[in-house]
């Protein structure tokens, strides 16, 4: 049982205002907008599996029950009723046994509620997820060259709709479909492998987007965006690469800033100390990609010109959080404002999103080609495919490249210990000590260490 308690100690009730369900792989997240916060009690039943809520006071749930939309989410239905001791009693109906976690988040100038956030994590399911082993070229084609990996992060998603245009045009809708539509540009391209790190309509913590990137062992990250600005004659697009020292303009530091306020916003609660002590770690190790991002970025803002305006004629630089890859080169396209309704128009279309798709993907692949990664096919065809010795030296290098794709990754939490993690895992504590290189028993909290796939 999982009990929590916030909010005054006064007995007015705190009203359900509204209930949104976003199923995404890894979780399913109930956000229930609450007139104030107040105490709850969250615990799970089973047989069938239920997850109960008890809101204190003489709470009402004013949304339609029938009209909570459930369609392909963990929960198959929901019923509310009041306890003897009049407590507002929320019973969802669930496929799965689940572990719950809340938290109430404040007010903001997108929800004008307190919410109650329940994440439920399925148990059972595996609580590390395997490194997605992309498949190279060399899986397929005799010549043995892999593929450039091009992790496409669709911005926003999910309890979070980005910025919020003309006729209600969302940004989240917007950027996964440009996204979608580059992701098919380089799947058809040979030597290119596109990852989304999201494909529907459900939020990814900040730091969880380059995380996946990573796993997947990206070559470059691109999150797309189309946001709003105070002015709405702002137009134009552009992009942005990470800057430690502060933004290259006044409207910059004001994007970057919304940007970063996209976890609270999309239901995450900052709570996570471990997580400032690694992005710390990440801040000092981030300088060797800047001058491939500022490259990449430059080849694809020239493509970009070409179909609309430009906001700025350079790459622009602002403290994105997002960007912040410790060693993949990353961007940020802003591709239109949607808060300028001519822009908002066309973003909206799906010609012009396929148009931007294009161009961005000119642009990448243009760069690409200019510095093609070591190893891979566009390295390989460019050099004319041949020379024997080159090829045994990629060849190598792609082989190292497949051993990475048989392990998984864990971050090592506190309390763990290199023997029960091989218990756990069923592997030998020397072979995990082997696999990272670890000479004693020392490990330490938040450290990744690698695991074998199976
Ligand atoms: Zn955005």
């Amino acid at each position: 049982m999982l009990l929590a308690f916030f909010g005054s100690a006064n007995n007015a009730s705190a009203d359900v205002d509204g209930v949104r369900v976003w199923q995404s792989p890894a979780n399913t997240r109930l956000v229930f907008d609450l007139s104030k916060p107040h105490q709850h009690k969250i615990f799970t039943l089973q047989n069938p599996y239920r997850l109960v809520i008890d809101l204190g006071g003489n709470a009402q749930f004013k949304p339609k029950v029938n009209k909570v939309d459930l369609a392909s989410t963990l929960v198959t239905s929901l019923r509310t009723g009041r306890q003897k001791n009049k407590d507002l009693r929320m019973v969802f109906q669930l496929r799965a046994d689940v572990n719950p976690k809340s938290s109430i988040l404040p007010p903001n100038k997108i929800y004008p509620h307190h919410r109650l956030v329940v994440d439920l994590i399925e148990k059972n399911s595996r609580s590390i997820e395997p490194i997605r082993t992309v498949k190279t070229v060399a899986d397929k084609v005799a010549h043995n060259k892999r593929d450039i990996i091009v992790a496409i992060d669709a911005g926003h998603g999910g309890e979070d709709p980005g910025a919020v245009g003309y006729r209600r045009t969302k940004e989240k809708v917007v950027v996964l479909k440009i996204a979608k539509k580059l992701a098919a540009l380089l799947k058809a391209e040979p030597g290119y492998k596109p990852y989304l790190t999201r494909t529907g309509d459900y939020y990814i913590p900040l730091r969880e987007r380059t995380r996946k990137a990573r796993d997947a062992n990206a070559d470059l990250f691109i999150s797309i965006h189309a946001d709003a600005f105070r002015n709405s004659q702002a137009h134009g697009s552009s992009v942005f690469v990470l800057s430690e020292r502060g933004a290259s303009s006044e409207e910059s530091r004001y994007l970057a800033q919304k940007e970063n306020e996209a976890d609270l916003v999309g239901g995450v609660s900052l709570d996570d100390k471990d997580d400032h002590v690694a992005m710390t770690l990440l801040d000092l190790s981030m300088t060797a990609t800047r001058g491939s991002s500022l490259a990449a970025g430059k080849s694809i803002l020239g493509r970009m010109g070409k179909i609309s305006r430009l906001h700025k004629k350079r790459v622009e630089e602002a403290a994105f959080m997002v960007l912040k890859a410790p060693d993949i080169p990353a961007l940020l396209i802003e591709t239109g404002f949607i808060s300028n309704p001519g822009e908002a128009k066309k973003l909206a279309t799906s010609r012009y999103q396929k148009k931007m798709a294009n161009e961005i993907f000119k642009g990448l692949t243009q760069y690409f080609y200019k510095e093609p990664p070591e190893g891979s096919y566009v390295a390989w065809k460019k050099g004319g495919g041949k020379s024997n010795k080159v090829v045994a030296a990629r060849k190598a290098s792609s082989v190292k490249k497949s051993r990475v794709a048989n392990v998984k990754r864990y971050t090592i939490k506190r309390g763990d210990t290199l023997s029960q993690i091989a218990q756990k895992y069923n592997v030998s504590v020397t072979k995990i000590r082997r696999l990272n290189g670890i000479k004693n028993n020392s490990i330490q909290v938040g450290q990744r260490i690698k695991l074998p796939a199976s």
